[in-house]
């Protein structure tokens, strides 16, 4: 059983976990409804990590915490929206931004897309995964830039190892639900501030993207789950960026581990019995229930991600019929 030492606070209002470290809750527009962050006092000043989605209510909230309460340095850890879309309003405050290299680079790349070429790549990708191309949710212009309006004009590379203004912590990287999502994690009174890589209750999604259609997140991901395993103490407090922190990481991390590892079976078996299996063919037996058109692109990226642990790891092919839709075969 994970436990969990503090109990839901309401939106924008801190609440101490331990010794310098404060959760704060900020509302998200869409399921889970919200988005943890973190106030933490370091020897090198109290740093804020993530930021709330780009949108006014999150700002307005922001306007209040910040006057109470600044941060010097705030910590963003991976591009998504809920993670990085205020960066640019705390820089504005006076705030240092610090964020993995290759998740700025990110940032910069999807904010710079035009909406037409986003929903082109993701028809072809639909395509090529034996759906129709009509990519639902992805004819609206570009959905990153409307939930980050602004990114930040200047940040640091938050690079691997210990914080430079703050020794007793160290950054380390998960690939797999985004190029290289940072943890953030101290020995002493151990803590882990995870976002969206060990969540409490679900699973972060693990997406092919049409951008880097033969990739292997979730091989990615596995990997830093291992490696997570074997370095952080069992006893650490958990900061997660949705659900409530928890202690009980190794057993999460296991539950984890054995959530993909039940669905690869899945899909070898579905393989073994009907000879070659799409994408398409395999999302509801991965999604029965999630396949509401905004999340369908998740779904199917997601799908797309198991196959393809499979093909790269050597276990089956993956030919492309005369429709051009990806089989996966042994
Ligand atoms: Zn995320």
């Amino acid at each position: 059983m994970l436990e969990y030492p503090g109990s839901e606070p309401g939106f924008a209002s801190p609440l101490a976990l331990a010794a310098g470290v404060e959760w704060i809750r900020l509302p998200l527009s869409f399921p889970p409804r919200h988005v943890n962050v973190y106030r933490i006092e370091t020897s090198g000043g109290t740093i804020l990590v993530d930021t709330g989605l780009g949108n006014r209510e999150t700002r307005e909230l922001w306007d209040s915490l910040w006057s109470r309460a600044p941060c010097s340095k705030v910590v963003v850890t991976h591009f998504h929206p809920d993670h990085i879309g205020q960066a640019a309003a705390l820089e504005g405050l006076g705030a240092k931004i610090l964020v993995p290299a290759p998740e700025i680079a990110k940032a910069r790349q999807i904010h710079a897309l035009g909406a037409d070429e986003l929903t082109l790549h993701m028809s072809r990708f639909f395509i090529a995964h034996g759906l129709s191309g009509s990519a639902p949710g992805f004819g609206r212009g570009n959905g990153y830039r409307y939930m980050v309006p602004v990114l930040p004009e200047r940040s640091l590379a938050l690079l691997k190892g210990a914080l430079d203004f703050a020794p007793e912590w160290s950054v380390r990287f998960a690939g797999g639900h985004s190029p290289a999502h940072a943890l953030l994690t101290r020995d002493q009174a151990p803590i882990v501030v995870a976002g969206d890589i060990l969540l409490p209750r679900i699973t972060p999604n693990i997406s092919v993207w049409p951008e880097d259609p033969d990739a292997d997140p979730l091989g990615d991901y596995l990997r830093a789950l291992d490696g997570l395993r074997r370095d952080l103490p069992t006893d650490g407090l958990i900061l997660p960026a949705h659900g409530s922190p928890y202690r009980g990481i190794h057993e999460r991390i296991a539950a984890i581990q054995a959530h993909h590892a039940a669905r690869l079976d899945l899909l070898r078996e579905a393989i073994g019995t009907a000879g070659s299996v799409s994408a398409a063919e395999m999302l509801l037996r991965l999604f029965p229930h999630e396949l509401d058109p905004g999340s369908l692109p998740f779904a199917l990226g997601e799908t797309v991600a198991h196959l393809n642990h499979l093909w790269r790891r050597g276990e089956i092919e993956r030919p492309r019929d005369r429709h051009g839709v990806y089989r996966y075969m042994r």
